[in-house]
């Protein structure tokens, strides 16, 4: 019978997307039973995480949000959230998949979601980034990639990272794996350092082992008060 032969399958199909959740899920999250296809991420549960002001946004408070675990150092952070606290601009990437005119010459840029405060209000970091790379295009030739906004913990470390605020900002991550230290000044992400990014009140990736963690020369993130 038709009934009878899908049965199995159903079952199968229930266990597989079951032990799926078991597999992917923080111990003790996800309740297995019938309904669990319907188990959202919000539904496993959530942290609320605060983050105190940035020392360059100085009285800027970028509040808090709720988030859960997804997977690994994945999570899925609250949509309302993201909407209210985060937007998407264009950036420079010679990568890019855009172009955009700016004083009749084309430029290759992408998008990018970062934190509003960040952006035209607070701190203004990225808008002042990017307003540093406009009036230098032998510097804005040197930005291959740029990537933000990522749902996740910090690479070696118990806190969120601060892509998942929107906060940080990873460029030309191809070239610059993490845990390598870059030591030529002449490097294009030291150059970029030097005369974009420290400007715009960022810190660099590649000087965090100067303070005990690994280096990551493709992050430039917002300095968070401890
Ligand atoms: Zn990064």
């Amino acid at each position: 019978m038709h009934v009878k032969s899908s049965v199995p399958l159903l079952v199968r199909f229930l266990l597989t997307a079951a032990l799926g959740e078991m597999i992917f899920m923080p111990q003790g999250m996800a309740k297995v039973d019938g309904r669990v296809l319907a188990v959202s991420p919000q539904a496993i549960g959530s942290t609320h995480h605060k983050l105190p002001s940035s020392r360059i946004c100085d009285g800027v408070d970028f509040g808090s949000f709720s988030f859960s675990r997804v997977k690994g150092r994945n999570i899925h952070i609250d949509s309302d959230w993201k909407e209210q606290n985060t937007q998407f601009i264009w950036f420079f990437a010679t990568k890019g998949e855009s172009l955009r005119e700016i004083d009749g010459k084309l430029y290759r840029t992408t998008q990018i979601r970062v934190n509003r405060k960040a952006f035209e209000s607070g701190c203004q970091a990225f808008l002042r980034a990017r307003n540093i790379l406009a009036e230098r295009p032998d510097l804005m030739r040197l930005v291959k990639t740029v990537s933000v906004f990522r749902e996740s913990y910090s690479k070696g470390s118990p806190k969120l990272s601060s892509h998942a605020w929107g906060l940080a900002i990873d460029i030309n991550a191809a070239d610059y794996p993490y845990g390598i230290k870059v030591k030529n000044p002449h490097s294009p992400n030291a150059i970029l350092w030097r005369e974009v990014f420290s400007k715009a009140g960022f810190r660099w990736g590649n000087h965090f082992s100067n303070v005990g963690g690994a280096s990551d020369p493709m992050h430039f993130d917002i300095p968070i008060k401890k």
